[in-house]
């Protein structure tokens, strides 16, 4: 290795320590908030009750811990593949699989896919472990794990072929195109890509997410036609409204929609809607003032969710990442042929595949670090943004009690450390946007 191949290497493994370093600082921050607080604070009375707030408490102190293990564990994986030299050895091994049905060097898209193949194995079955003891253990502790061991099983295997069949085709085509695209291939690269991530979104809801999960259209009744004139005072073009039923996994509950132009649809989790039994609705009309709490509650955070669309946020984010992509594939294009990077990571080749990976994953890092923090100072603005917009449909009383209660059931606690919160949450905190929606104009 030359002396700069030597000099990359080491300040790709470095910057990846830094990260895990600053992370855990992070963390610690955050686990001794969990630590030090360990009554309601005077601010949070009337809105959580102690019972609640120390079950959310024990809950974090567990996933803080399981964080901090998981975390050392895939620093420390990481950093033994990159020493020992992992992954010129697999893809030795790709290749010495591929001539043994007669496919030479020059089948690259075979070796790159078997490579793929490999890689994914070998990130399922170490992270198994850490799945498992996050599902069965920490959740089950917590009440909120809803799979089977035969569930958990079947799902992760579908998991598996699924992802292999979206997978292994989108790789093998992207590397023919860099290939073979020329001069100007980042443009056609990120052309494929930007219509992969079209094509993913239209079909995952019909061809891919109910391979997973069942949805059923909510029935007739209140809530629907609530739901319905809401989405038509905005001229939301809601065209189906499913429930999912989200329990079989976990009781953590939400609520989300998507879709392209006029074809919208709108997703609640059967947990949003406690009580909610598809079939035999209709036989006990008892509407009771508590059923109609929760049907407000409901639209109340889809008046926040329909925010985000009415404020184009789904729209600024796809423009957003289309136009990173496209400035990586731009980057990635003056990249490719520099043999010093494939140098820095044991090659004495050239591969597409690990050109991708080499660039994407460890040059581009600081660079994927800072976007990813500003993407998250975004989505908190945009956040703020659908609360004033549901605030603006009247729904910010409802919205509070809502938030509340989403907030118990998912055992979130309250209290953050401020640079725990301002690096890694996508939401504002809870206090926070009780504030915001207090406010009056
Ligand atoms: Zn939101």
């Amino acid at each position: 290795m030359d002396l700069e191949a030597e000099q990359i290497f080491w300040a790709v493994l470095i910057f990846s320590w830094i990260v895990y370093l600053w992370e855990s600082y992070l963390s610690s921050r955050q686990r001794s908030v969990y630590l030090k607080h360990t009554k309601v604070p005077s601010a949070l009375e009337g809105v959580l009750d102690q019972e609640t707030f120390e079950k959310a408490r024990l809950y974090q102190i567990d996933k803080s811990n399981f964080g901090f293990w998981s975390g050392l564990y895939s620093q420390i994986e990481s950093t033994i593949i990159l020493l020992l030299g992992g992954l010129p050895y697999l893809w030795a091994k790709s290749g010495q699989i591929c001539a043994r049905y007669g496919l030479g060097p020059d089948y690259e898209i075979t070796q790159s896919v078997v490579f793929t193949v490999l890689a994914m194995l070998f990130s399922t079955v170490t992270s198994l472990p850490w799945s498992v003891y996050s599902t069965f253990v920490i959740e089950e502790r917590h009440g909120f794990n809803k799979q089977t061991p035969a569930f958990y099983v079947k799902d992760q295997i579908k998991k598996f072929i699924v992802m292999m069949f979206i997978m292994l085709p989108i790789t093998a085509t992207l590397i023919f195109i860099i290939k073979a695209g020329g001069e100007y291939f980042f443009i056609y690269a990120w052309l494929f890509t930007f219509v992969v991530s079209l094509v993913l979104i239209t079909i995952y809801a019909d061809y891919i997410a109910p391979l997973f999960d069942k949805f059923t259209p909510l029935p007739e009744g209140e809530l629907r036609t609530q739901i319905e004139n809401l989405a038509a005072s905005i001229d939301f073009p809601l065209k189906k409204l499913f429930v999912v039923e989200g329990s079989k996994r976990s009781s953590h509950s939400n609520a989300y929609f998507y879709g392209f132009f006029k074809n919208k649809r709108i997703v609640l989790f059967d947990t949003l809607l406690e009580d909610y039994t598809p079939v035999n609705k209709d036989e006990d009309k008892k509407e009771d003032a508590a059923d109609n709490q929760q049907e407000t509650a409901v639209l109340a955070v889809l008046g926040h969710e329909l925010g985000h669309w009415y404020l184009s946020h789904t729209l600024k984010n796809l423009i957003i990442s289309q136009v990173n992509t496209f400035l990586c594939f731009l980057v990635f294009g003056l990249l490719i042929n520099k043999a010093v990077l494939y140098q820095a990571f044991g090659f004495t080749s050239q591969p597409t595949l690990i050109g991708l990976l080499i660039i994407f994953q460890f040059i581009f890092a600081p660079y994927n670090e800072l976007l990813s923090f500003c993407m998250t100072v975004l989505s908190r603005r945009f956040e703020f943004q659908a609360d004033t917009f549901a605030k603006s449909m009247h729904f910010a009383e409802k919205l509070k009690s809502a938030l509340i209660k989403l907030n118990r059931d998912n055992l979130g606690f309250p209290l953050t450390d401020w640079l725990y919160s301002a690096w890694h949450y996508s939401h504002p905190p809870l206090l926070e946007r009780l504030k915001a929606l207090e406010k009056t104009e």
